[in-house]
Order: C-alpha cells, then structure tokens, then sequence
C-alpha cells in the first residue's frame, strides 16, 4: 500500500521509510505524488500541526498521507522552541547550523540542559479514517556542536546513555531509539489494528 509523507524534508522520509521498511508500506515523497504544496503550520500543537499536514495532501494526492510534526523541547526554556522548531530564530536563523547556534546562545550560563525531542505522526486516509501516535526522546543540550548525521538539532542533542550526540550516532541506532521511532512503533501497532482494504 502506497501513503505519501506529506514533508519537504528529505531527511524525514529517509527515515521514515527506514522505520516503516518491512511493514509493506511503501512511502513515497509529496513529489513522486505530484503534489507541489508548503502546508502552513497554523496549529497550536503538533498533534493539529501533523492532522494539517495529512489532511492537505491527503487530499491533494488522493491516497493516505502521514504527516511527522516534530520539535525540540528545552525544559530552561519552558519548552521552546517546541512547535516552532524549524523557524527558531526567524528570518536570522536559514540553516539547521544557525538554528542550533541560537539555541545555544539563548542557553549560555544555563545549567540546567535537559530537553526532549517529540514526534507526532498523524495518518490520514480518504475515507476519514485518522491515525495519532506520539514518541518522545529525552537528552541534553551541549555546550558546543558534535558530529555530522541527522539532521537539525542532532549536534547539539547529547544522549547520556549512549555517550554520543544523535548526530554522532549511526542512522541505525538514531532510527530505533529516536522521537520519531518511537512514534511510528505506536503507529505501526494502530495500523496493523485497522482493515486497510
Ligand atoms: P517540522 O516537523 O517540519 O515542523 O520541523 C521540525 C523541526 O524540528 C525540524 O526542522 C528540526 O529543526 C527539528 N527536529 C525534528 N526532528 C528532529 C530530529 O530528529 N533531529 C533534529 N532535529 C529535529
């Protein structure tokens, strides 16, 4: 069965398609399904960010569309910049590199660094029929960036338990124990659970 990732993000689909390898599923990008869209993200969390996304290219590609809302919660920051993770810093910040230096000036002096990584999958079919999961990952902000994998805040995301950032971590170990695993685990135990004829 065919879903479309509804994302810009190449790096998302990278992973998703990892995750979900196996189930039969076959995720293809917004351009493969020829749908040419930047949905806004108007919602105020990214439950309603992820259903958006679904929602507008499910019915723009007319076959199931998953939607990953995701983001970086800092607990210093009262767990900003949260949904707006990707546009921290505005106009100021155009790349995942100048985004993580901003987290880390607006955290210099803070000792507390503990933050989360969340991920909201939202699965929508043309029949209505709507799938929610959510996965966190718990870790630490670094002082400074390490390694070069991942994507956006991966440098700065250190997780104690593995001694590494999720940007020095191999993709295998990133796409278990990340976020977005975690909530495409949940997913996938709601998928099997529905007739998908
Ligand atoms: P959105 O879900 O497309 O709105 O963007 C989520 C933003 O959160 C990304 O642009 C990244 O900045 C951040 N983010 C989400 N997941 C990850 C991840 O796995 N690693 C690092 N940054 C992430």
């Amino acid at each position: 069965m065919k879903f479309v990732l509804a994302s810009n993000n190449p790096k998302k689909l990278i992973e998703l398609r990892a995750i979900l390898s196996g189930l039969g599923i076959d995720v293809i990008s917004q351009d493969e399904a020829g749908v040419q869209i930047e949905v806004e993200e108007t919602g105020s969390t990214f439950e309603e960010n992820a259903i958006l996304k679904a929602e507008a290219v499910m019915g723009a590609a007319g076959i199931p569309a998953i939607a990953d809302d995701s983001g970086l919660c800092v607990d210093a920051l009262g767990g900003a910049p949260g949904i707006y993770s990707a546009r921290y810093g505005g106009k100021g910040c155009k790349s995942d590199f100048e985004r993580c230096e901003f987290l880390l000036r607006n955290m210099r002096g803070e000792e507390n660094r503990k933050a989360e990584f969340i991920s909201t999958i939202a699965c929508i079919f043309p029949d209505g029929r709507t799938i929610t999961a959510r996965g966190a990952c718990r870790g630490e902000i670094l002082k400074a960036p390490r390694g070069s994998g991942g994507f956006g805040y991966d440098p700065v995301f250190f997780l104690p338990e593995f001694g590494v950032t999720m940007a020095e971590m191999p993709a295998e170990l990133k796409n278990k124990i990340s976020h977005r695993a975690r909530a495409l685990h949940e997913f996938r135990d709601k998928l099997g659970k529905i007739d998908l004829k």
